[in-house]
């Protein structure tokens, strides 16, 4: 891309509205706008990011063997009635009618209509386990939408559901999905910590959320602090291997890791001292088992082995893909702006001109735009007719990790400039150097 044609409406100043450095970033970087109060448009660099953190969830959910689908947005009431959570839901359910006054709803949630689409067509135990799983808008008409993207009344969401014949089988899901998130959130370069949670109005037996440590964090957090010395790193996971995602589950979890709703003051105390830590973290997953709850309600059945019918045993599982984006930058950001994380970064390269209209240098931006492009990657190459420090500003707001910069000085002697982002580190290499180098980073993830 080059940024001449590019739409990217970076801010000079600070917008006044936003509390938070990652709702100043993502503003001032031209990656959201407002629409209304908690719902926003997402501008192309915006944009460019959600996808790249939407596909990461993908990649990982099937890597687990869970199908995606698609659910609508609109829901009529009658299944919400059904269940029990019309009333129960409260204001946060944005509800209205269609033209033949019927009670239709914007789903915060899919329990009901998956567990519809499973009693339709699911009879026998011979078709579980079953995992579904789709991204989707979700509203929720939250009393204080704030902070941006973080606590949106219209958001992006993982929602997957599980299906299964007994409760052994159903907390193997629980596990299957506590590993593969802890391999998503990984990919996308942040820590999420697996804390023992509460269940709120989902319901359900077991329920862990996932936390990524920040100052600005909503949820106040217990945890050992030896629970950040842990990581998934790349091992192999046979994902229908029970033992094996059960230790995981167990290496991840049996350190004491609590948000407030579930902490326990005695047990806390057990952790020794120099390792207790009270902090805030950001909520961006969690997962839920739940036994029979909506079966029971909804009537999803199959036929046992022994002929019997039974109600299966769920869970549902979510990641709050829009909140990412902020968390990611709460997490990683300096005070010149963003610093993304390789696996999520918008473009993998910036390319800086030093002398726009200069013949040599526009010639070789070209040349390291074409290497680059050839090699699979995506480079974002400033080839406005602006002031160096304007353009190195624009990059450092936006946060690529890599920068190639290159100037008439440099091309004299045969080389170009390779920054880092997060160390500010350069170094002095001919391009073809440079692009080999970007390649060998981006191939290692
Ligand atoms: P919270 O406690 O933050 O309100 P929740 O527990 O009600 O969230 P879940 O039903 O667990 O939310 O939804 C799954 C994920 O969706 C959450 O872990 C969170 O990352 C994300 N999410 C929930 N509400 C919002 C929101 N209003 N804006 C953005 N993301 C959200
Ligand atoms: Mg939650």
């Amino acid at each position: 891309m080059r940024l001449s044609r590019y739409f990217l409406p970076v801010l000079k100043e600070n917008p006044s509205e936003a509390q938070i450095v990652s709702h100043r970033l993502m503003l001032r970087a031209g990656m959201i706008k407002q629409a209304s109060a908690g719902i926003y448009s997402w501008l192309p660099l915006g944009f460019k990011v959600l996808r790249k953190i939407e596909n990461i969830v993908h990649e990982e959910q099937q890597r687990a063997g869970h199908m995606p689908m698609l659910m609508p947005t609109i829901q009529s009431a009658d299944l919400w009635r059904e269940s029990g959570r019309y009333d129960a839901y409260g204001a946060e359910m944005l509800r209205f009618k269609d033209r033949h006054d019927r009670d239709m709803l914007f789903t915060p949630t899919a329990e009901e209509l998956i567990t519809d689409i499973f009693r339709a067509h699911v009879g026998s135990y011979k078709d579980l386990p079953l995992t579904m799983y789709q991204i989707q808008w979700k509203f929720r008409d939250e009393i204080r939408p704030r902070f941006g993207v973080m606590r949106g009344r219209e958001f992006f969401m993982k929602d997957g559901y599980n299906f299964d014949l007994s409760k052994e089988d159903a907390l193997h899901a629980y596990n299957r999905h506590l590993v593969s998130y802890l391999r998503t959130y990984e990919r996308m370069g942040l820590q999420a910590i697996p804390m023992r949670a509460d269940s709120g109005p989902i319901g359900g037996d077991d329920t862990h959320e996932f936390l990524v440590l920040a100052e600005t964090g909503e949820s106040e957090v217990f945890y050992d602090s030896a629970v950040t010395d842990l990581s998934f790193g790349d091992r192999d996971i046979d994902y229908d291997d029970h033992a094996q995602c059960a230790g995981v589950m167990e290496e991840f979890t049996n350190l004491y890791a609590r948000t407030d709703e579930t902490h326990d003051p005695d047990l806390f105390d057990k952790v020794p001292e120099e390792r207790r830590r009270v902090a805030r973290g950001i909520e961006v997953g969690q997962i839920f088992y739940f036994g029979t709850k909506y079966s029971d309600a909804l009537n999803a059945v199959v036929q046992g082995p022994d002929g019997k019918q039974v109600p299966v045993h769920m869970g549902s599982h979510g990641i709050g893909v829009s909140r990412l984006l902020g968390a990611i930058i709460e997490a990683s950001h300096d005070d010149k702006g963003i610093i993304w994380p390789e696996g999520v970064t918008p473009y993998h390269c910036g390319i800086v001109n030093l002398k726009q209209g200069d013949e040599e240098a526009d010639g070789a931006c070209e040349a390291l735009y074409a290497s680059l492009t050839a090699l699979g990657l995506e480079p974002l190459y400033d080839d406005r007719n602006e002031r160096a420090g304007g353009k190195f500003a624009t990059m450092d707001l936006i946060g690529l990790p890599w920068r190639i910069t290159v100037g008439p000085r440099g091309l004299k002697n045969g080389v170009v400039e390779l920054t880092s982002r997060r160390t500010g580190e350069s170094e002095e290499l001919p391009p073809e150097e440079a692009v080999k180098k970007v390649a060998e980073i981006y191939a290692n993830l």
